[in-house]
């Protein structure tokens, strides 16, 4: 007799660059072997570190274009200057299979794939304090003020977004921001739920020093 294999659970990872967002997924993912990442494809050009396949699909315009059109895309958004986007019948292969999927993506992705998937868990990381994602900013970057400045920038404007997600997760201690994070993407935790007094408290302490 065939057993039904359960459907995963779709896992939204969303947060302004400067938060911590790739340390805390790649935790998540190291800890639970029930989490698959998935892998999104860019137009962007590959870093030394990056390993195509694993980090991401890198692509041409042309091939991005293609895709996109062949309908092959769950969801895409421009980020900065570049194209990113979430190949859907991967995701749904290991959805099908069980597999719980992590998709790291901005919120613009986010957005429609919340519209397509009502059932997905969006969980957007956000820093401890404006000054600790400037000094997070700056710490990694060796770019001039002006674009230093223009990332901040960004970064507080996706910040501006956090209603749009089910959950908030405040990366002020590694470990305690990652067991959160577990526990929230596997249906256990139901912490700081966006909509309650304690988060929109939370979020105005954050944003009000902006
Ligand atoms: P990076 O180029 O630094 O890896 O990523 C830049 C931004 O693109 C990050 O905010 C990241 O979450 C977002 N991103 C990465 N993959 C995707 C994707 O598949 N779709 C969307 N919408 N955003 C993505």
């Amino acid at each position: 007799m065939s057993k039904r294999i359960r459907r995963g659970r779709l896992v939204v990872i969303s947060a302004p660059s400067g938060a911590g967002k790739t340390t805390l997924v790649r935790g998540l993912i190291a800890r639970d072997p029930r989490f698959e990442f998935s892998v999104s494809y860019t137009t962007r050009e590959q870093r030394p570190n990056e390993t195509a396949g694993v980090d991401y699909h890198f692509v041409t315009t042309a091939r991005f274009e293609q895709l996109k059109a062949a309908g092959e895309f769950l969801e895409y958004a421009q980020v900065f200057d570049n194209y990113y986007a979430t190949g859907r019948e991967a995701v749904e292969t290991l959805l099908r299979a069980g597999r719980h999927v992590v998709v790291e993506i901005d919120w613009q992705g986010a957005r429609q794939v919340r519209a397509q998937m009502p059932d997905c868990c969006c969980i957007f990381i956000v820093p401890p304090s404006v000054a600790a994602l400037e000094s997070r900013l700056r710490s990694r970057q060796t770019d001039s003020d002006q674009v230093i400045r223009r990332r901040l920038r960004d970064s507080l404007d996706d910040l501006s977004h956090w209603r749009e997600f089910d959950y908030i997760v405040v990366n002020d201690h590694l470990e305690a921001a990652l067991d959160e994070l577990a526990g929230l993407a596997s249906g256990r935790l139901r912490r700081n739920r966006v909509g309650t007094q304690r988060v929109a408290r939370r979020m105005q302490r954050l944003l009000g020093d902006s």
